[in-house]
This record gives C-alpha cells, sequence and structure tokens, in this order.
C-alpha cells in the first residue's frame, strides 16, 4: 500500500496541521486531497506525509506542509480568487491553491521543474493551474493583477513588480530575507495610502533569483 492510501499516515498528517494551528476547514480538506506523494522525488515517497520541507530537482525544495497550509489560510481564497504563485518548484501549492480558487497562474524559472510540474498536475486533473516558465520577478505586463499572490522563494523585499499587480482589495504572501538568514513570512494588503505589513512567523526558504535558470 503507498503511503498516500495509508490511513494512520494521512490522519497523522492531518493532526499534525491542526496541532500547529490550521482550523481552516477548506485548507485541512485541499491538504488532505492533494496527493503531496506524487509531488516529491520517488525516492523520497515514504517521506511525503511527513512535515518536513524534501528536496526536489535542481536544488530546490518542496516546502514543509505546516508552511504550506500556514501560507494558503493567510491568502483566506474564495472560489473565485485569481491567485499568482512565484516558484512552482514541485507544483505542490499550486495543487492546494486550486482546489481553493478559480484560476491559478504559476511561475517557475527552472524549465525542468516548470515542465514536469505541469505534467503532474495535468495528470491530476487540475486544469486550473497554468504553469509558465518565466521570472516571477519581471513579469510581462499583460498577466493583469491578482486577487492574491503567494511567493515560495525568499524576496530581500517586496518589491513594486509584485505589489503592483495586486488588487486593492488583494493579499500577498512571501518570505522575506537573505538566503542563508533570518526569513520572516510577510502578509502584505494594501492599503489607502500604502501598504500595510504584518511579520508572521521566522521561515526557511531557497532564494528568489533574477532570470530564467541556465541549466536546463
Ligand atoms: N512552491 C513549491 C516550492 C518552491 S521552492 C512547491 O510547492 O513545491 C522555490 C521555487 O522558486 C524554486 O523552484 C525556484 O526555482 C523558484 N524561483 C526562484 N526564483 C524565482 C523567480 N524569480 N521566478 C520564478 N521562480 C523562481
Amino acid at each position: 500500500m503507498s503511503p498516500a492510501e495509508n490511513p494512520p499516515e494521512k490522519m497523522l498528517f492531518q493532526l499534525g496541521l491542526r496541532r500547529r494551528g490550521i482550523s481552516d476547514q477548506a485548507v485541512l480538506r485541499a491538504m488532505e486531497e492533494v496527493p503531496r506523494d506524487v509531488f516529491v522525488d520517488p525516492a523520497d515517497r515514504d517521506a511525503a506525509w511527513r512535515d518536513t520541507a524534501l528536496g526536489i530537482a535542481c536544488g530546490q525544495t518542496i516546502s514543509q506542509p505546516f508552511v504550506v497550509a500556514y501560507m494558503t489560510e493567510q491568502l483566506q481564497l474564495r472560489p473565485e480568487h485569481r491567485v499568482l504563485e512565484i516558484g512552482t518548484g514541485s507544483g505542490y501549492q499550486a495543487a492546494v491553491l486550486a482546489r481553493l480558487c478559480k484560476e491559478v497562474l504559476s511561475v517557475e524559472r527552472f524549465r525542468t521543474l516548470a515542465d514536469s510540474a505541469r505534467q503532474r498536475l495535468v495528470k491530476l486533473h487540475y486544469d486550473n493551474v497554468e504553469v509558465m516558465l518565466a521570472d516571477g520577478l519581471a513579469l510581462p505586463a499583460d498577466l493583469g493583477v491578482f486577487d492574491r499572490i503567494i511567493v515560495t522563494a525568499a524576496l530581500p523585499g517586496i518589491p513594486a513588480s509584485l505589489t503592483d499587480r495586486l488588487q486593492s482589495d488583494g493579499i500577498m504572501v512571501a518570505p522575506v530575507g537573505p538566503p542563508n538568514g533570518r526569513q520572516t513570512l510577510v502578509r502584505i494588503t494594501p492599503t489607502a495610502d500604502g501598504f500595510e505589513r504584518r511579520e508572521l512567523f521566522d521561515v526557511r526558504f531557497v532564494p528568489a533569483l533574477p532570470g530564467l535558470a541556465r541549466e536546463m
């Protein structure tokens, strides 16, 4: 029996998320329904339902489930929302988002990762996710604005190129901090005269890097 079909393992996964404070039922359901074992490296399948980040191709990581659930909860998604994700990686976070909103555009700078995430999401029938090979920090202007923005790679700061894409009643969640230093999860909401910035807790993400990746 694969870990995904192993009830005790999935029950512990859900229990762990609740215990750590995730209380939004829709988020918990999405976390239960998205088969994380399909998004991890085949060699790591046994660890897929544990609450840890794992390595994926191109030296990147699939985030820790608690952090995925927490960031998703912070976005307060509604079924009509259009969401931008910077940092597709495995496609796992995009799949969780896709269960809770209308449309996800997920952007990745590694071709290998973008291609495999896209294939995985198609196979699992996540038809409302588009994976795009692009630099999320320099997106084409014609993509428009988004109800929610989630960044899953650490930014040195929040660039105007991203806040400019947020609806006036939008929410953005992003890890901010240097590659090997203190990174904090930050929630940004537009106000009448700028943005409100709330620091949530410290995290560890791979850095957001400019441009398309040269290798693959
Ligand atoms: N959300 C992913 C984990 C992301 S790891 C998941 O659920 O699996 C961070 C990802 O951000 C990496 O794949 C990295 O290549 C990507 N990334 C870093 N800088 C980027 C940029 N400027 N534009 C797009 N993607 C970027």
